[in-house]
């Protein structure tokens, strides 16, 4: 069967077809949001399959989430059935860990070895930072993970740092002594950071050329989605995969010795992770870094309505230095953006449950909705309505649950089992539940273990050589049995000829360490309410374990630590449907849902107060704009609050700078911010109408490398419409600040009429009428900005 005939390429549009069926070596798809890049991937990797261009296990195929590397699988094996077997669908961090356990040995690592999370890092790093009096010099577990990331994230280690620092800064020394002893301990502890998996695995190939070359001959086809995102580190790993092996290490003569051919899809739009080491110029300079690529650009959007499309073209035309891309639709108009302005966020969140429940009586079922923010905390107004409108939702970003401290305790347990060098892990159950083994303990076993050079797991066998008292000894002893005993457990299951032996062994295993070492007996005996949740939270923990057992019948206690280190902020542990997605911006990348909710559009949150000054942050801020609302298929809400209570007060909130970005007639005010009565879209048209022309925008483009043109424009010159915008709302919601308002006056509110006064709380700015109206009931109203006269 040729390739023109497969059922593979109905559908898809002349753009689309070509970039399935290209057969070069170098493939670059860049489009706008919903044209089909993932789709399109998909496909590719089908039809290789179909047409027998490739075995399945010589395709690579990386995404950015675990979930969206399920859900290609499952594509693609609903397009070719069985074949999809064996085919290595990933994200760069499974696909690294999967390759470091194969050759950790070649580096001094063993296989089973421990991945440490940003919490494993940063406890880490305080206990260097004691150590080293590192705090004296202004550094934190928080900063200084964040410069070791962007360290490696930039392929650095401490030896080419090392040569970059300036040696007569005691602050820079002082980092690099950190740095090092950091290196140090996750060597010693048999452990990697999350940015270690790349890369080593980088260090690795480049160190190994024999090694590179069996991964370079494997795999014969690479694709990568959402390559807008990816950092120096994981760009680099794609171009040692992609290298054509090295001469001589070519181990079978009939070998191809080309490099495998590589395709990557993105939108350089989209791009909003810089904050990682993401690089933007990874996808503008695709052409020169493999000369003859292919470029395909897909134009038309499957997803959103045109109105949907509409905004997002016009809000992302505000960033300079980029291809301009218009993306259009067939699918016609549909509803206009619905906007609404909350007089607090949750008078925003009460007006999304409502929305949420006539969408619902409409005929949108709970799983097709998605509310979206930018900073975590609004979730928590979110929340409260939702729990009393007992709306069903669930917060994706499944890492939480293994955040908590019980969870990470039973972990430590089965990592002190799995990775006996794992120092970090064996002292966070030392005393959990307490036994009597205080700090003094601790460092007289690591003592003992330095003197003896043993480690620190034998030092703990050999307890009674220390001269401890016999209660401590008899603790320490008992416990180094337990662990021995789980140890036993699960060679014994590996040994055994049952196929699920080694699987159903770690929730057998976990099961025995948490009863006999007494940790639930200690939460559940404990007269802490909260206790028993904790409790509740380790039987799921089993639970989910058992789980693992039934879809990995192969796997053993590295592989379930493995996959529970790698749950991404994507992918959520239950499969609830019937629920409200609630997420993070960042998050929502690549998803889409029927109606989309997005919150907080204000000044301070989008963009976030931390980026408004950073070069480049209101650019990037944009990008995420942009994403939130190409994640919308039919509806698209916007919504923000005149108030927003954050870092533990209540503040005015300003619309967000983007709003006025979109065309006026394409949003439907239900509660506008310039106006309650509805009539806000007038002045923003009169500020479209006053935008800069396009040949101002020219001149703009011609800003030296770095500098943030798209807010440039705003910094100077004579029309600053942002500002002008800012103040006119403020202007139009009013500022009351010297009303004087007395229990007992009467006053006027423009929406909910007639009322008064029963009490005044607060000072200053926060000032608040508590005001009973003739029709609407009590409400609260922040004196400053209400909409009230005084009668
Ligand atoms: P994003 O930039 O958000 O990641 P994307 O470019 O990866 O988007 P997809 O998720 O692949 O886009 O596709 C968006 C939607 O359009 C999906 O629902 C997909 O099934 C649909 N789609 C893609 N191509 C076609 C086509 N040729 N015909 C019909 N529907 C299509
Ligand atoms: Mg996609």
């Amino acid at each position: 069967e040729r390739a023109g005939g497969s059922r593979l390429l109905e559908g898809l549009n002349p753009q689309q077809r070509i970039a399935v069926e290209y057969r070069g070596q170098a493939l670059l798809i860049v489009a706008g949001a919903g044209s089909g890049k993932t789709s399109v991937l998909t496909r590719r990797v089908a039809l290789l399959l179909e047409q027998r261009e490739a075995w399945p296990s010589q395709i690579l195929a990386i995404t950015f989430t675990n979930k969206a590397a399920a859900e290609m699988r499952e594509r693609v094996q609903a397009l070719v059935g069985q074949a999809a077997q064996g085919m290595w669908i990933s994200t760069f961090h499974s696909a690294c860990v999967r390759i470091l356990r194969r050759e950790a040995e070649h580096f001094g690592f063993t296989k089973n070895f421990t991945i440490y999370d940003s919490g494993d890092q940063r406890a880490l790093l305080k206990r260097i930072i004691k150590e080293l009096e590192a705090d004296a010099y202004g550094f934190t577990p928080s900063n200084t993970s964040a410069k070791i990331s962007k360290l490696k994230n930039e392929l650095s280690d401490v030896e080419s740092y090392s040569r970059t620092i300036n040696t007569n800064d005691p602050q820079e020394l002082v980092f690099l002594q950190v740095f090092r002893k950091y290196t140090r301990a996750l060597a010693d502890a048999n452990a990697f950071d999350f940015d270690d998996l790349i890369s080593q695995t980088v260090f690795l190939f480049r160190a190994f050329p024999h090694v590179a070359a069996q991964y370079q001959q494997r795999f014969r086809h690479i694709l990568v989605d959402e390559y807008q995102d990816t950092n120096h580190a994981q760009y680099s790993l794609i171009r040692e995969l992609t290298r054509a092996p090295e001469a001589g290490t070519d181990q079978l003569a009939t070998t191809r010795t080309e490099g495998a051919s590589l395709t990557v899809v993105g939108d350089s739009d989209q791009s909003i992770y810089a904050f990682r080491g993401a690089d933007i110029r990874n996808i503008t300079e695709f052409e020169r870094d493999f000369p003859g690529a292919k470029v395909v650009l897909l134009e038309q959007n499957y997803r959103s309505t045109q109105n949907i499309l509409s905004a997002a073209n016009a809000v992302i035309s505000n960033n300079f230095d980029r291809k301009d891309k218009k993306l259009w639709t067939a699918v016609g108009d549909g509803e206009k953006i619905v906007g609404f302005t909350g007089y607090s966020g949750h008078d925003e969140a009460q007006f999304i449950a409502d929305e949420i429940e006539k969408l619902r009586n409409a005929g949108t079922a709970y799983s097709d909705i998605a509310v979206f923010y930018r900073t975590n905390a609004q979730t928590r107004a979110l929340e409260e309505i939702f729990i009393r409108a007992a709306l069903p939702y669930r917060i994706m970003g499944g890492t939480k649950f293994y955040e908590r401290a019980e969870i990470k305790d039973a972990l430590a347990y089965l990592v002190s089992v799995a990775n006996p060098a794992d120092i970090m892990a064996l002292r966070r159950i030392l005393n959990t539940p307490k036994r009597g083994i205080g700090p003094a303990t601790e460092t007289a076993l690591a003592s003992f273990a330095e003197n003896n050079g043993v480690t620190f797991r034998e030092a703990m066998r050999r307890a009674d050589a220390l001269g401890l008292g016999p209660k401590v000894t008899s603790a320490i002893l008992q416990l180094s049995a337990l662990l021995d005993e789980a140890q036993a457990a699960l060679d014994d299951a590996a040994a055994a000829d049952r196929p699920t032996a080694s699987a159903t062994a770690v929730g057998d295993v976990l099961s025995l360490l948490m009863t006999k070492s007494g940790y639930l007996d200690s939460l559940r005996n404990s007269r802490d309410p909260q206790d028993e949740a904790r409790a509740e939270n380790v039987d799921e923990l089993i639970a989910v374990t058992k789980e693992f057992a039934k879809n990995n019948p192969d796997g053993g206690i590295v592989d379930f630590l493995t996959e529970v280190s790698l749950v991404a902020a994507a992918d959520d542990l239950d499969d609830a449907t019937g629920s409200v997605s609630l997420m993070t911006l960042h998050t929502a990348k690549g998803l889409e849902y029927d109606a989309v909710f997005l919150t907080g559009i204000e000044e301070d949150l989008l963009p976030h107060r931390m980026s408004a000054n950073e070069p480049g942050g209101p650019a990037e801020e944009r990008r995420l704009f942009y994403v939130g609302i190409t994640r919308a298929r039919k509806r698209l809400y916007l919504s923000l609050a005149m108030t927003r209570a954050q870092y533990g007060e209540t503040a005015v909130a300003m619309p967000s700078r983007y709003l006025q970005e979109i065309p006026a007639e394409l949003i439907e005010w239900r509660q506008s911010p310039g106006n309650v009565n509805g009539r806000g879209g007038t002045q923003s048209r009169a500020l479209n109408a006053r935008r800069a022309p396009s040949s101002d925008r020219w001149s703009v483009r011609s800003l030296p490398e770095g500098a943030s043109a798209g807010d440039t424009r705003f910094s100077g010159g004579s029309s600053k419409p942002e500002t002008a915008w800012a103040n006119r709302i403020t202007a139009k919601v009013r500022d009351n600040g010297d009303l004087e308002l007395v229990p007992g006056d009467r006053i006027s509110h423009a929406d909910f009429g007639p009322g008064r006064v029963n009490a005044v709380t607060g000072e200053g700015a926060k000032r608040i009428a508590h005001v009973q109206f003739e029709s609407a009931g009590a409400k609260k109203l922040l004196i400053k900005i209400a909409p009230i006269e005084k009668l």
